[in-house]
């Protein structure tokens, strides 16, 4: 007789309070005395956990418990094994890969209204012909707030539980990722060519300050961040303006660099010197700067990389699509450069699931280098996380599953016909799996997504807003 999903749970359940009444007597478990009586927020039992700390870890069948958003244990027992584990919600990831959130530090979310408006030409002609002209025409607060909707409910059904996002209008980015219980680093962004949200040079400043003393302690899930677009696209005085801003206030600073040949070509046409050395001759570069991309380097713009410690973000598939190039990126890891993964905007991409970001990454240097054993699978997983958290700054509370760090925690179902069998699933995660594959997501302690559902964001209305934004955008 086949077995139920109401026999499962009966099971599981039981299996449960048996353990817990037998752990009550068991002189290995933890004294009584120093656990909290209060119920457990989740307890997270079974399945195949990777905490990412150490980036290699692998503990099968552990149980995780989770209070007050926080990460409060890892039980390595192989059946639910914890006297804390009364919990008010119990999930069972058997069969599914428990791992940390994905960690997207680059990307664009309002570009979504933009997914297949222009495909198949090269960055400049993509930007100068199509992208800034649907942007000075069409962005203002209601397409960038819908935008990042939408981006938000790809990203929490694809598994990335924190983004890094630089745009205009970006206080709409960060309510739409407070409405969906999504973490986010909100950058706003600064350009000279005029933006719907900017029509001054003078009010830069005071935009950017503004924005940071805004958001700085608005809620737990978002920080604050600046952005400028690119060495290209802001003069010298923008760029050193913007970077002191963020310097004052002890925030990120991130800029897209080196994306293109012809962007190198223009820089040291109009200053004489490489993107790269543009910037450190300016003071931008430190330990607080992600420079994107980062394609075309010579070995001393990689030195200047190193010594400043500047975070670098690896967007493989844009790259590809726009044929910029293969970015250095196993030379940076080789010279202890911190670099995470990004999707960049999904009108360059042209979605924003991570799990291909890591496979693209896996991939590409490979052929790059001609060298199949440079960014093995680990590696590649470790750049979605923890890697992440440190190009972001939040190591400390994002990126792996440690107790006292914030539970940011995804599972992966195996249970698929191009998932079996299961030798190692690290390599599952980067050739393997895809976002859709992600059945549930948990941020700072409250599950977002599960069984594939998701619980803050109305999809559908969120769906129809953008077709209503495409459909002025196409003019149908
Ligand atoms: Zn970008």
């Amino acid at each position: 007789m086949p077995v139920s999903a109401w026999d499962v749970t009966v099971i599981f359940l039981w299996k449960i309070s048996a353990f817990c009444a037998n752990v009550r007597h068991s002189p290995k478990a933890d004294s009584p005395m120093n656990i909290p009586h209060e119920k457990l927020d989740i307890l997270i039992a079974g399945g195949t956990l990777l905490t990412m700390s150490p980036p290699g870890e692998i503990i099968e069948n552990p149980c995780i418990g989770i209070r007050n958003g926080k990460i409060e244990f890892i039980s390595k027992e192989s059946i639910p094994a914890d006297p804390r584990s009364d919990a008010r919600e119990i999930i069972d990831a058997s069969g599914c890969i428990v791992m940390p959130g994905l960690i997207n530090v680059h990307t664009h979310l309002a570009m979504t209204c933009f997914r297949g408006l222009a495909d198949d030409i090269p960055l400049m002609s993509w930007l100068n012909d199509h992208i800034f002209p649907a942007e000075a025409k069409f962005i203002n607060r209601r397409t960038v707030h819908a935008g990042a909707m939408l981006g938000i409910a790809e990203m929490l059904l694809s598994g990335t539980t924190t983004f890094c996002d630089g745009y205009f209008f970006e206080g709409e980015v960060g309510r739409a990722a407070i409405t969906a219980g999504m973490r986010g680093v909100i950058a706003q962004g600064f350009i000279d060519i005029g933006t719907p949200d900017q029509t001054k040079d003078s009010e830069k400043s005071i935009i950017a300050e503004r924005f940071v003393e805004r958001w700085r302690d608005r809620s737990s899930l978002i920080t604050p961040a600046l952005v400028c677009h690119s060495p290209y696209t802001c003069s010298p005085d923008t760029l050193r303006t913007v970077k002191a801003i963020a310097q004052r206030h002890g925030v990120s600073f991130q800029i897209h660099v080196s994306e293109t040949r012809e962007e190198v070509r223009l820089i040291r046409s109009r200053y004489g010197k490489n993107p790269l050395q543009h910037l450190h001759d300016l003071g931008i570069l430190d330990q607080d700067t992600i420079a994107a991309h980062c394609i075309w380097l010579d070995s001393v713009e990689i030195d200047l990389l190193a010594e400043g410690r500047v975070k670098v973000a690896h967007d493989p598939e844009s790259n590809m699509k726009l044929g910029a190039g293969v970015a250095p990126v196993s030379e940076m890891l080789r010279r202890g450069i911190d670099v995470g993964l990004g999707t960049d905007g999904s009108a360059s991409n042209n979605n924003l699931d991570l799990f291909g970001e890591m496979s693209m990454t896996a991939r590409i240097h490979k052929l790059f280098t001609g060298d199949p054993t440079v960014i093995k699978v680990e590696k590649a997983v470790e750049m979605a996380t923890i890697g992440g958290a440190r190009v972001l700054g939040m190591a400390d509370r994002i990126g792996s599953i440690v107790p006292g760090k914030v539970a940011d925690i995804i599972l992966v179902d195996t249970r698929k016909p191009h998932l079996t069998p299961l030798y190692h699933p690290f390599s599952h995660l980067v050739y393997a799996a895809r976002g859709a594959d992600v059945v549930t997501s948990i941020i700072g302690g409250k599950i977002v997504m599960k069984d594939r559902r998701l619980l803050t964001i109305d999809t559908g209305s969120v769906m129809a807003e953008v077709r209503r934004i495409a459909s002025r955008i196409s003019g149908k």
